[in-house]
């Protein structure tokens, strides 16, 4: 979808071209590069580049690296991989660290104009004096120093004469504002640590909430657009951008996360998970990153009218699960060929099948989409099935092989189980079947039914791969509604909701046709669902299949 359901900032951004407030639309997507991207940071690029393509404006990649400590060029290259993996194009790339000189000027200025000053107060007695919501903080004794004296100060702090914590600089606001981020904001600290753009130019570094409205005016953004937990801070912004007297004025509009049940859409908490090896890297088929995505088998087109459809709102809801995976599978519905995988093979011997032959079977590859053509599948006397398809004793209603049952063989034959052979313990290892020659599929045969179909690949052909089936990481009912958490405890309780179970591997056959295939080649394997080769286990001969989705699902859209 090129364009964006209608919707509140939609309206704005009609209003603002109509009044002749902007004659351009532009916005910025602006991740910090401390992490991977999710599919929450999904809606935050599709609304950036979505709405300002719409009515032909641009939007820039901006990487808001401001806090060395917990950056790496490692995110500052996956994350502009994602956001073209999406389908988005950027119109200028910026670090918001390429501004530093611009924003301890404009610092500078707020102390000349009395609006800031440094205090020797602890980060701990800062949150100690600000007060809460129902009570006002109080005044920093270092609130009336002097002009000069924070002139000299902030220069010392820049020149490196204090340790990390001893100083800041706080903006001089109102300590009994009802609203907490106006109580004098901290707005410089001192991190004596080296930057992946900067390297060991600074030792003082811009908090982010006077770095964004700085970085957005700078780049000529008319429309800032973010996350609903940025709301409280917008008066700040606009302090900001009135105090350091910007001359483009950007304004700040603020849409819902996107949360998604089963899904965590915390950097943070992702980050431990891969830290703390529960899964094997951020782009692990179970991580809800795009990468992650990407590797599972997620389509760009897929990942993009799933947001679409979750929509712009001002609330933040949790989506179902169900409803992303639908969007997969009607994406792949008409673009996946439609070829057969035995996950836990069972050798089926058809007795009365002649040793020294084989034929081959012409099948459409997709049969909802003739467009995809036909391919050849081998048959001959020894096959292999799934293990749940036999079944020595059946239970009631059980339709498949078993003793003195007859079943189609998709493709194929008709076939009837005469015999089960077992090893000593017990354990079926073979089953000796006959087929009836005139059964032949597409033959129009129809003198006696049978009430299964099972699918098969010819033994002498098949060719092994893996296959890796998962369930979320995350057990039923732990979604993310994280907004602002930030103690350790937190982090470490939702590692107890990780699901055991996400990861199952399985053995088996694939039709030799299929030998070739390359990492993220797409299949719907009958009656198993849908499955991506993996890019990083398989190898040439040998693929490793992520299973993307199965094929039911009660999701009703
Ligand atoms: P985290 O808190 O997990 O580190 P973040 O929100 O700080 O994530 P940023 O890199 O700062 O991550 O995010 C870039 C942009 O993406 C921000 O504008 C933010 O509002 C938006 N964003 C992040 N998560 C979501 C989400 N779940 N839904 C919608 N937008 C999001
Ligand atoms: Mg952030
Ligand atoms: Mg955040």
């Amino acid at each position: 979808n090129p364009s964006t359901p209608s919707n509140f900032i939609k309206n704005v951004i009609t209003e603002d071209l109509k009044s002749g407030k902007v004659k351009e639309i532009v916005t910025r997507f602006p991740p910090e590069p401390n992490g991977y991207l999710h599919i929450g940071h999904a809606r935050a690029i599709w609304i950036n580049f979505t709405l300002a393509a719409e009515f032909g404006g641009k939007t820039n990649l901006r990487f808001d690296d401001t806090n060395p400590v917990k950056e790496d060029t490692e995110y500052v290259k996956s994350i502009q991989e994602d956001v073209k993996w999406l389908g988005f194009e950027w119109e200028e790339l910026r670090f918001a660290s390429d501004y530093f000189d611009e924003m301890y000027n404009r610092a500078v200025l707020l102390i000349k104009k009395g609006k800031a000053f440094i205090d020797d107060l602890s980060a701990d007695q800062i949150r100690e004096t600000r007060g809460t919501l129902k009570s006002p903080g109080s005044n920093s004794p270092y609130r009336d120093r002097s002009v000069e004296e924070n002139l000299e100060l902030f220069e010392g702090m820049r020149d490196g004469k204090f340790s990390d914590g001893a100083k800041v600089l706080r903006a001089k606001i109102d300590m009994s504002s009802p609203n907490i981020n106006l109580r004098d904001p901290i707005i410089y600290r001192i991190s004596h640590t080296y930057h992946h753009n900067t390297g060991d130019k600074w030792c003082i570094y811009p908090m982010y909430a006077f770095a964004h409205p700085l970085e957005d005016a700078i780049e000529g953004i008319t429309h800032s657009l973010c996350s609903l937990e940025f709301e409280d801070q917008r008066p700040f912004y606009d302090w900001v951008v009135a105090e350091c007297e910007m001359p483009n004025v950007p304004h700040q509009y603020e849409f819902g996360r996107l949360n998604v049940e089963q899904t965590l859409t915390s950097k943070r908490k992702l980050k431990l998970l891969v830290d703390e090896q529960h899964v094997d890297g951020w782009d692990d088929p179970r991580m809800p990153t795009i990468s992650g995505l990407r590797r599972l088998g997620y389509t760009p087109e897929a990942i993009r009218n799933f947001i679409y459809e979750t929509g712009i709102s001002k609330t933040q809801g949790v989506v179902d699960l169900q409803m992303q995976e639908h969007f997969i599978r009607e994406d792949l519905k008409l673009k996946a060929p439609r070829t057969m995988a035995v996950l836990n093979p069972l050798k089926v011997v058809i007795t009365n099948y002649p040793e020294d032959q084989n034929e081959w079977f012409e099948v459409e590859n997709n049969i909802e989409n003739p467009e995809m053509g036909n391919r050849q599948v081998p048959f001959s006397r020894e096959i292999y099935i799934e293990q749940d398809d036999f079944m020595e004793v059946p239970p009631n209603k059980y339709f498949r092989l078993f003793p003195g049952n007859e079943v189609r063989l998709k493709n194929a034959y008709f076939i009837k189980c005469n015999e089960v052979i077992k090893d000593e313990e017990g354990h079926v290892v073979e089953i000796h079947c006959t087929y009836d020659p005139e059964t032949k599929s597409g033959s129009g045969f129809t003198a006696r039914k049978v009430k299964g179909t099972i699918h098969w690949i010819d033994a002498s052909q098949a060719v092994p791969a893996e296959f890796r089936l998962y369930e979320p990481l995350i057990k039923a009912e732990e979604s993310d509604e994280e907004i602002d958490e930030t103690e350790e405890k937190e982090e470490k309780t939702f590692l107890d909701q990780i699901n055991p179970n996400s990861l199952e591997i399985v053995q088996g056959f694939i039709e030799p046709g299929m030998k070739d295939v390359v990492p993220q080649d797409k299949f719907q394997f009958f009656r198993h669902g849908y499955f991506n080769v993996d890019s990083k286990y398989s190898t040439p001969g040998h693929p490793v299949f992520n299973r993307i989705v199965s094929l039911k699902s009660s999701f009703k859209m």
